[in-house]
């Protein structure tokens, strides 16, 4: 069978096959204690089922105009104002199937052969294979713990060629929980804006910051910056609607056009009735949003303070996401190898920090019930104490 380079070069995405193991583990009647999903535990909340379900009543069930309906892009915008501080108009904006999908559009419209796309690791493991997919090159830039795993502008201009055509930044990040400041961001845009080369910036876990730190856009820190980037957004974290694959960006005029003509010949629109969903969560009651961080910042700093008692393994202080990336390499292993062994030994799932381009860690989501992680940070302890 003749594939394409394209695909041949691809790695298949860990997160799913190690969710698919311990599932597996879980269907055999074994107590599998999950820290692998990357997915709220919380159900949608009812009135977006609700303006779903209506819809399909309705007869909501044709095609839509291919970048979204004109209410939602419209909806779309004005959260990009009212909260992000961006002014985006609703022809600028475009609802795909999941935020996936917008940055794997938005990669596929801007980069091509012979560009090279800086990625800080760190990452989450679509970019760089969304970067393949469109036949350029992932530059990975190491941040260290040191710097809690944020790039700084020196790191950023050192990775610059003249082949550079744009720069990933997700804040709040995932596997780091890393949250970058408005000054941090300022720095990152002036080095990017010097050379004209265009930000990807994924906003996708906004909605869940802790400890006071507030999510800023980098899209809203001036016109020049807007000019230069793609931000991208979505509803399966805030909203956990993981299931509805429904994402969006916002972009600069041409880049629309581009996007637009992508999408239009490859999937048309997201789907009809999930998108009336996505306007009920805009537009409706926003309490489930701030319930279910909440519950995750309970979750996060339990989690932080069993790790602060751990010897051997260290961790940075999570601000965002539901992840909490922890370094074990005091304990010997490759990250795969302590990852296979703590599912098969003391059955806990995690993701190998290798998935993320960094063997040195371990990612836990703590997208998961408080019990879970009380009986899997025991089990945790007892297995790093037998390693
Ligand atoms: N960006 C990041 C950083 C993510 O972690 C995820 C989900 N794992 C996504 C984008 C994609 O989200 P979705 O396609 O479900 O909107």
């Amino acid at each position: 069978m003749q594939l394409s380079s394209r695909a041949t070069s691809l790695t298949s995405s860990l997160t799913l096959s190690i969710d698919r193991k311990a599932k597996a583990m879980k269907s055999e009647g074994i107590d599998v204690c999950s820290f692998g999903t990357g997915e709220p535990d919380f159900d949608t909340p009812e009135h977006i089922k609700a303006a779903a379900m209506a819809s399909l009543e309705a007869g909501f069930t044709k095609y839509t105009p291919s970048s979204g309906i004109p209410e939602l892009r419209e909806a779309i915008a004005d959260k990009f104002l009212a909260e992000n501080g961006i002014d985006y108009k609703p022809s600028q904006i475009i609802v795909s199937n999941g935020a996936k999908h917008s940055c794997a559009n938005a990669i596929l419209a801007i980069c091509q052969f012979g560009d090279e796309v800086i990625i800080p690791t760190p990452y989450w493991l679509s970019y760089p294979e969304m970067v393949r997919i469109a036949g350029a090159e992932p530059v990975f830039v190491q941040t260290s713990e040191e710097n809690g795993w944020k790039l700084t502008p020196e790191d950023f201009e050192n990775a610059m060629t003249p082949r550079t055509k744009m720069i990933i930044l997700n804040s709040p990040g995932n596997p780091t929980g890393t949250v970058y400041s408005k000054e941090e961001l300022e720095a990152l845009a002036a080095v990017a804006a010097e050379e004209e080369i265009l930000i990807l910036s994924d906003e996708i876990y906004e909605k869940l910051v802790y400890d006071d730190v507030n999510h800023v856009s980098i899209a809203s820190l001036g016109q020049e910056y807007n000019d230069l980037t793609i931000t991208v957004n979505g509803f399966s974290k805030a909203y956990a609607m993981t299931g509805w694959r429904l994402g969006y960006l916002g972009a600069p005029e041409p880049i629309v056009k581009a996007i637009d003509s992508i999408q239009s010949h490859t999937t048309s629109n997201a789907c009809s009735f999930a998108q009336k969903g996505a306007l009920a969560a805009l537009k409706g009651d926003q309490q489930p949003v701030f319930d279910m961080r909440d519950e995750f910042n309970l979750r996060r700093q339990y989690m932080i303070n069993r790790f602060s008692k751990m010897q051997n393994i260290s961790i940075v202080r999570p601000q965002g996401a539901f992840y909490i990336l922890a370094n074990v390499s005091k304990l010997g292993l490759t990250s795969q190898n302590f990852a296979d062994r703590l599912l098969s030994k003391a059955n806990i799932a995690v993701v190998p920090g290798i998935a993320f381009g960094d063997d040195r860690t371990i990612r836990f989501s703590y997208a998961t019930s408080l019990d879970v992680i009380k009986k899997g940070m025991d089990r945790f302890e007892e297995f790093c104490r037998t390693l």
